[in-house]
C-alpha cells in the first residue's frame, strides 16, 4: 500500500483573532498542534511542535521514531517558555502519524485532546483517547455523553506539550488497508461536529482529503466555529510505495553532521511573534518619565496653592 491523495485546511473560525493551530502536511508525516497561551505563545508553541515534527528524517520510523520526536519538540518549546518571558507558560497539544516506508502501518503519537480518526468500511473510529478533565469525567464515569457536550470547561487538557520538562506520550500502531482515510484533527472541528456528522460529510465529499477537509472546516464554523479548527487527512491506497521519497533523497544529497540531515529550521518570521506596541523591557523608562513629569506638576499645583 501507499498514501495516496492528502490535504489540510486550517481556519481561525468565527470567534478567534488569530489561528493558535499548526500542521504537517507532509507524507509520510502528518500532524495537528493546538497552541495555547497569552499573546501569541499558543501560536509560537504549535509551530515549534510542527517545524520539529518537519524535522523527521527518513531513517526514523515507528513508534519509538514518533515518541522521540515529540519528546524533541517538548523539549523545544519548554526551554523556550523558560527563557523568553513572553512564551511563558505555552503549551500544545499533538497528534501525529507516520506511515512506514513498506506502506504497511501507521504509528500515531498523541499528546492532548487534538484526535485521530480512521474511516474504514463505512465506520469512523477515534484512535486516540483525549487528555482532557471531560474525557477523563467521562471514562471513570462521573460524566455522560450529554453532560461532558454542554461542559464549561470542555476545553481543558490534562496534558500537554511545553508545560512541564517531561511528557508521557502515547503511542499507537495501526495496521493499514487500501481505502483507509486517516483524519487528524483540533478540538475546533470536534467541538462543533459531532462524530456521525463527520463521518457523513467524509461520505458525501466522496472520501476526497481536499474536499473533505474544506466541508469539515466550513461544517464546524456553521456551527459556530467558535475555535480554531484544522483538519489533515490523507488516504490509503493499494500499490508500491514510493521508496523513501524525494525528501529522503533530498536529505541523502545534504547530509548533516550527524548523518539525518539538516537540521530543522526555526521557521518562525519575527514579526508573528512580536507584540504590538513597546517591548516589555523599554516600557518602565517611559512610565517612570510619565510618573516624574506627573509629580512635578503636582508640586507646582501644590505651591501655588499654598501661596
Ligand atoms: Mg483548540
Amino acid at each position: 500500500m501507499r498514501i495516496g491523495r492528502h490535504a489540510a485546511v486550517s481556519d481561525t473560525g468565527r470567534r478567534r483573532l488569530q489561528n493558535e493551530d499548526a500542521h504537517v502536511d507532509e507524507p509520510p508525516l502528518f500532524a495537528v498542534a493546538d497552541g495555547m497561551g497569552g499573546a501569541q505563545a499558543g501560536e509560537l508553541a504549535s509551530r515549534l511542535a510542527a517545524s520539529t515534527l518537519e524535522g523527521w528524517s527518513a531513517n526514523q520510523q515507528g513508534e519509538v521514531a514518533l515518541e522521540l520526536l515529540v519528546r524533541d519538540a517538548n523539549n523545544r518549546i519548554f526551554e523556550r517558555s523558560l527563557t523568553d518571558p513572553a512564551a511563558s507558560g505555552m503549551g500544545t497539544t499533538v497528534t501525529a502519524a507516520l506511515v512506514d516506508e513498506r506502506g504497511e502501518t501507521v504509528a500515531i503519537g498523541h499528546v492532548g485532546d487534538s484526535r485521530a480518526y480512521r474511516v474504514r468500511d463505512g465506520r469512523l473510529e477515534q484512535l486516540t483517547a483525549d487528555h482532557s478533565l471531560v474525557a477523563e469525567l467521562l471514562r471513570s464515569g462521573r460524566l455522560t455523553q450529554e453532560e461532558a457536550e454542554a461542559h464549561p470547561h470542555r476545553s481543558v487538557i490534562t496534558r500537554a506539550l511545553g508545560t512541564d520538562a517531561e511528557v508521557d506520550v502515547d503511542t499507537i500502531t495501526v495496521a493499514l488497508q487500501p481505502d483507509d482515510l486517516f483524519l487528524l484533527c483540533s478540538d475546533g472541528l470536534t467541538t462543533m461536529v459531532r462524530d456521525e456528522d463527520i463521518l457523513a460529510i467524509v461520505a458525501a465529499a466522496a472520501h476526497d482529503p481536499a474536499r473533505a477537509a474544506e466541508m469539515l472546516v466550513k461544517a464546524a464554523n456553521e456551527a459556530g466555529g467558535e475555535d480554531n479548527i484544522t483538519a489533515v487527512l490523507f488516504e490509503v491506497v493499494a500499490g508500491e510505495p514510493e521508496a523513501h521519497r524525494d525528501r529522503a533523497q533530498a536529505l541523502a544529497a545534504v547530509p548533516g553532521p550527524d548523518g539525518r540531515g539538516e537540521p530543522p529550521q526555526e521557521s518562525l518570521p519575527p514579526a508573528r511573534v512580536r507584540r504590538w506596541g513597546a517591548a516589555a523591557g523599554s516600557r518602565w523608562p517611559a512610565l517612570l518619565l510619565l510618573a516624574s513629569l506627573f509629580g512635578a506638576g503636582a508640586l507646582v499645583v501644590i505651591w501655588s496653592l499654598t501661596r
